[in-house]
């Protein structure tokens, strides 16, 4: 069981006082040591993972961008995080507190809105909807905390009024508020030398600087705040709510690669100059890109797959397992030949398990030899694998041993020569099921269990959208409704909890 650890919101008031030098190193938390390393890309190498508090650690992930249906560029980078995640919660016992933060005001919504004739919300609503569902198809965890930027401006202009105050940042004709890179001397922090992809603007004072708010317009929705009426920039709001969530400094933070520049660094850039301290994110966790086979995949080109068109050609475990066997930090392809070799792989190991159990059952009245040397080897993989995953995730090490393991497992179950006790055959089996479990794969697919957890999540996510659509329209039939079906379910011992942004169930005596 978690255990639940009182998280204490620190002072978000300030004063900015920052040195004006440059001093970009990466600095060594003093804290927990773990005795895992990880690679972080501001020190450019592996460090040790240090946490600020000795009983849990906080990670906080960049969400969606909810304007359109997900595809398996999320899926991978999400299904990659989640692996992680498990390493460090089912490996290393360390208590993860998670939150993601949904983008759920922005441009490409905005967008979509005006082209589509509805309420940015509705539109936001339906495509983080459809994104649980795709998570949880998946079999990717929910983050613990899940926080919208449409719930959050107040945190988010408190914190550009901050900045502001503290001359870090300035308010523009238009109304919009910039960052002030030239007052910010570690800028860069992550990755120097570039652009930060905005345009130029003649409302900037510095090329380099970004928007925190952007003025009003009559056709975007928008927020009255001391320094006008407008929105929130992007980069902003995940700052704004780790700080609101997490206090001024968080251990792990985690996106894809696409997001470290600009996005990570302006948010590393404003939480420093907010927080008046030099490291923000202790650790930042970059998944690498997921590439068709010759081709780069973007929504521009149109050539993105869906998640729902992969799952129905290839099994969650399989996607999974094509995760585990590629290097989180690399570049992934996405091929016929990958899946297929991932299926392969995965079969492998479910045949072992299968063959296992018949060969243990024949063998209950066995003589003979009790096996040392497979449960030396069997120790020597568990050592082996635990270094591996703490030395930055390498999944695909670890699925390579476990490989190795069962093909010499395989001999002596398929060998005539010798007759052994079952028992270290057993404990490899189980092993290696423990492994690939704590890894997320669920190795029955068309188990009913399965079937069925899959179909309540649709059902208590349908449910929720009806209910906070009837919520907000004050639609008393519609709310009869979800109540007789919350009812019904409990009947059927499943209760519902109503939370206000994320619907959960338990089954209950
Ligand atoms: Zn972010």
């Amino acid at each position: 069981m978690m255990r639940i650890f009182p998280i204490f919101r620190r002072n978000l008031t300030h004063v900015c006082s920052l040195k004006p030098y440059k001093d970009t190193k990466w600095l060594m938390p003093n804290g927990n040591p773990t005795g895992m390393y990880i690679y972080n890309c501001v020190a450019q190498e592996r460090v040790p993972i240090i946490l600020n508090d000795p009983s849990f650690a906080t990670w906080y992930s960049c969400g969606p961008t909810v304007y359109d249906s997900s595809h398996i560029g999320h899926a991978c980078c999400y299904v990659k995080l989640d692996i992680i995640q498990r390493i460090l919660k089912s490996f290393f016992n360390i208590n993860l507190v998670t939150a993601m933060g949904v983008t759920d005001i922005d441009d490409k919504i905005i967008k979509k809105s005006l082209e589509t004739n509805s309420d940015f919300k509705t539109v936001a609503k339906k495509y983080e909807h459809e994104f649980w569902l795709d998570m949880s198809s998946l079999n990717v965890e929910k983050p613990m905390i899940i926080t919208r930027v449409s719930e959050h401006i107040d945190t988010i202009s408190g914190f550009i009024k901050g900045l502001i105050d503290s001359e870090m940042a300035y308010v523009a004709k238009d109304g919009s508020v910039y960052f002030n890179t030239s007052k910010f001397p570690n800028y860069g922090k992550l990755q120097a030398g570039h652009d930060n992809g905005e345009t130029s603007d003649d409302a900037k004072m510095n090329k380099m600087d970004f928007a925190l708010w952007k003025g009003y317009k009559p056709s975007e929705p928008s927020w009255p705040t001391d320094w006008g009426e407008g929105r929130p920039g992007w980069h902003i709001e995940c700052s704004a709510m780790v700080s609101k969530i997490f206090g001024s400094q968080v251990d792990f933070h985690a996106g894809g690669i696409d997001l470290k520049f600009p996005h990570h660094e302006n948010e590393e850039a404003q939480s420093c100059a907010y927080h008046n301290s030099r490291q923000w994110a202790n650790y930042w966790i970059h998944v690498g890109h997921l590439n068709l086979k010759d081709t780069k995949m973007s929504k521009s080109l149109k050539n993105t797959i869906s998640i729902p068109t992969v799952l129905e050609k290839y099994s969650a475990d399989i996607f999974r397992m094509a995760c585990l066997m590629s290097n989180y930090r690399y570049p992934m392809e996405y091929s016929d030949e990958v899946m297929s070799t991932a299926e392969e792989v995965l079969k492998k190991f479910r045949f072992f398990l299968k063959d296992v159990q018949v060969y243990a059952n024949q063998r209950v009245n066995g003589v003979g030899d009790y096996n040392n040397k497979l449960m030396n080897e069997l120790q020597k993989v568990i050592e082996n694998n635990l270094e591996t995953l703490r030395s930055d995730f390498d999944t695909a090490s670890c699925i390579n041993t476990l490989l190795n393991l069962i093909s010499h497992t395989n001999k002596i179950i398929k060998g005539k020569t010798t007759d052994y006790y079952p028992v270290p055959v057993l404990l490899v089996a189980d092993y290696v099921l423990q492994v690939l479990t704590k890894f997320g794969l669920k190795l029955s697919e068309s188990s009913t269990e399965n079937i069925t957890n899959g179909f309540i999540d649709t059902l208590v996510e349908f449910r929720h959208t009806v209910r906070s659509n009837a919520l907000e329209r004050k639609d008393k039939e519609l709310l009869n409704a979800c109540d007789v079906v919350r009812d019904k379910m409990k009947l059927m011992k499943i209760q519902i909890n109503d939370s206000k942004d994320t619907p959960s169930w338990v089954t209950i005596k």
